[in-house]
């Protein structure tokens, strides 16, 4: 349970006013003491995130913020950062100190909640201090609300088996990367180059979820290089999907009867993660390029050799042969997004493993914002590799 990585876990982040018992609630929630507690307006300054298993839920990454609207010379960069957070949240905790409610301020949130769309649920927290009219007054103020007392276990243990059970109703069937595409019963085949560029014993995050993916939809799936493609063909004698690394879609597809589908492991990731209808309009944006456009690579992750070289390498040298422009790059990694998104002639965003499908989908609505197209590494391969049509016929 503790090696799922973050991207696949549900982010879970307490917000509330200063002082309101997040801190209190986020170690409440843990069993240990990891967030500092004090009675000093503005204690939390960075936000402090835990990963941890939500039982019965299962693997979750628990957030705890900074105090929003505090008035401390700090507060107005904290809450930057809070809303930042606000973009790769799936689920809210809103706490509330019924001693320090203000109306104005809970509308404010709210209104945050309803354009990330973010599911929510209200607590009012230090529940053992207050009497029973109070609280039935507080809870008749909000839809969604709940109490709690950190100085209570039972109080806590009810608090987390009613947050597994929102996590739960609040999931997303679409977060499998095949079900739609391909029936129950069906079979797939994975092409996996295993190459100098392959890491070493291991296979990477997609390769691996897709395999499961498959499983849990009911589908058959073979596994093999490109050397093997031929005989796996031979084997299976119905194929009704086949899925590559984008590295050797040009490879694949010449040895592939053009009547079986093709597809790759960076676009079905960007059809999971993100809004794929937005990512391959982008690719129109191709062909109005011209001399001296920026173009913006965007990874989510600062490592992996082999994919620093698909963007720093194979997408510029590649888009620069088949649009005959001279063109430039700029990079960015991990968290950093960049805000001035204009400046750019358009973006292309890697497979985005790392990263939450929120976060995602967060991106590719500041780029809508400012009319800037966005497409992703998969898809620009195959662009450049000539055979976009034949790599998302299997989304129409
Ligand atoms: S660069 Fe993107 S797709 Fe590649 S490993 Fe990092 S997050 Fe995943």
């Amino acid at each position: 349970m503790n090696n799922v990585p973050r991207s696949n876990r549900k982010h879970i982040t307490i917000f509330g006013k200063t002082n309101s018992g997040k801190s209190s609630l986020f170690n409440a929630i843990l069993g240990t003491d990891t967030a500092i507690i004090s009675d000093k307006e503005g204690t939390t300054t960075d936000p402090v995130v835990k990963s941890m298993e939500l039982i019965p839920y299962g693997p979750i990454v628990l957030t705890d913020t900074a105090g929003l609207f505090d008035k401390t010379e700090l507060g107005e960069m904290r809450e930057k950062k809070t809303i930042e957070i606000m973009e790769r949240t799936d689920f809210a905790i809103y706490t509330i100190d019924v001693n320090d409610y203000d109306g104005l301020e809970y509308e404010k949130l709210k209104n945050l909640f309803e354009k990330y769309k973010i599911p929510y649920i209200v607590t009012i927290t230090k529940s053992d201090l207050l009497g029973e009219a109070t609280i039935e007054g507080f809870l008749r103020l909000f839809d969604n609300a709940c109490t709690v007392s950190v100085n209570d276990r039972n109080s806590v243990g009810d608090f987390k088996e009613m947050l597994a059970r929102l996590l739960k109703e609040s999931e997303n069937e679409d977060e499998n990367l095949i079900r739609g595409l391909v029936e129950e019963g069906g079979n797939v085949l994975l092409v996996i180059p295993i190459d100098s560029e392959a890491p070493k014993g291991r296979l990477i995050l997609p390769q691996v979820q897709m395999i499961r993916d498959c499983l849990d939809c009911g589908i058959r799936c073979c596994v093999t290089t490109v050397e093997g493609i031929k005989k796996s063909l031979e084997e299976y004698k119905r194929i009704d999907l086949v899925i590559t690394d984008s590295q050797v879609f040009k490879k694949v597809d010449e040895i592939l009867p053009k009547d079986i589908k093709l597809t790759s492991f960076s676009i079905l990731m960007a059809r999971q993660k993100g809004d794929i209808k937005r990512l391959t309009e982008g690719v129109k944006a191709f062909d109005e390029l011209d001399d001296g456009d920026t173009i913006l690579i965007a990874e989510s992750c600062t490592h992996t050799k082999n994919h620093e070289d698909i963007g720093t390498v194979k997408i510029p040298n590649g888009l620069k042969k088949v649009t005959g422009k001279e063109l430039n790059f700029e990079f960015s990694n991990g968290h950093d997004y960049p805000e001035d998104i204009e400046k750019y002639k358009m973006v292309i965003h890697c497979g985005g493993c790392m990263m939450t499908s929120r976060e995602m989908r967060a991106r590719i609505r500041k780029n809508e914002e400012k009319s800037v197209p966005i497409t992703n590494y998969g898809i620009t391969l195959a662009y450049i590799s000539g055979i976009l049509e034949r790599s998302i016929e299997i989304l129409r």
